[in-house]
């Protein structure tokens, strides 16, 4: 299986790495060495001194398909879920620098906290999501789909021009606003709607 993740599609996020608006979703993969289980504890790695937080909700590819159009995405997915993109943000920023490839900042063990999944039919709307990251029971990052600049269906599409997917697959759809370095102690949780989908120890 693979993991797609999306870059910059919260425009408040945007603003607070200072980076451009994109003109099309920025994707980038992580290999399936990356997944951390809830529950399980997150390591910071050595080759970094900034690793940040990113809640993102995630999507579970539930069918094979290729070239999909946005209105028969939703065929392709029955859960959602919510995770972290771990970053190495220093790591990332020399190579963003030099135009080179994320993958060592973003692609790491243990960088793709995966939690819960709930079935679709739970939500009213897909549009319309709540989800909340605390840290030591502080909110820190708190989002709604609604801002999204790329709905679901919309990167579905999107991604399975350059990749098929795969049942299994799993989306991570971008991170709203608060992104901010962890610390050795930290508890992180994660919350769509107020329930809780992960619980992960930082050492
Ligand atoms: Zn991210």
């Amino acid at each position: 299986m693979k993991i797609i993740c999306i870059g910059r599609n919260y425009t408040e996020h945007i603003a607070e790495l200072q980076n451009e608006r994109p003109t099309e979703p920025v994707i980038f993969l992580k290999p399936d060495t990356a997944i951390l289980l809830k529950q399980a504890p997150f390591f910071i790695p050595e080759f970094s001194d900034d690793v940040h937080h990113e809640v993102e909700i995630v999507v579970k590819i539930s069918k094979v398909g290729k070239y999909i159009d946005a209105k028969f995405a939703h065929k392709y997915y029955n859960e959602i879920g919510l995770g972290i993109d771990f970053t190495a943000r220093d790591l990332q920023a020399k190579l963003k620098e030099k135009g080179l490839p994320w993958e060592k900042a973003k692609a790491f063990d243990g960088s793709a906290v995966v939690g819960d999944f709930l079935p679709k039919s739970e939500f009213n709307s897909l549009e319309n999501i709540t989800f909340e990251l605390t840290s030591n029971g502080q909110t820190v990052q708190k989002g709604n789909t609604s801002h999204m600049l790329w709905k679901i269906d919309e990167l579905i599409a999107y991604a399975s021009q350059y990749f098929t997917l795969k049942t299994g697959d799993l989306l991570f759809t971008g991170t709203p606003a608060g992104v901010a370095k962890v610390k050795a102690d930290d508890v992180l949780e994660g919350f769509i709607e107020g329930k809780q989908m992960f619980r992960i120890q930082v050492k």
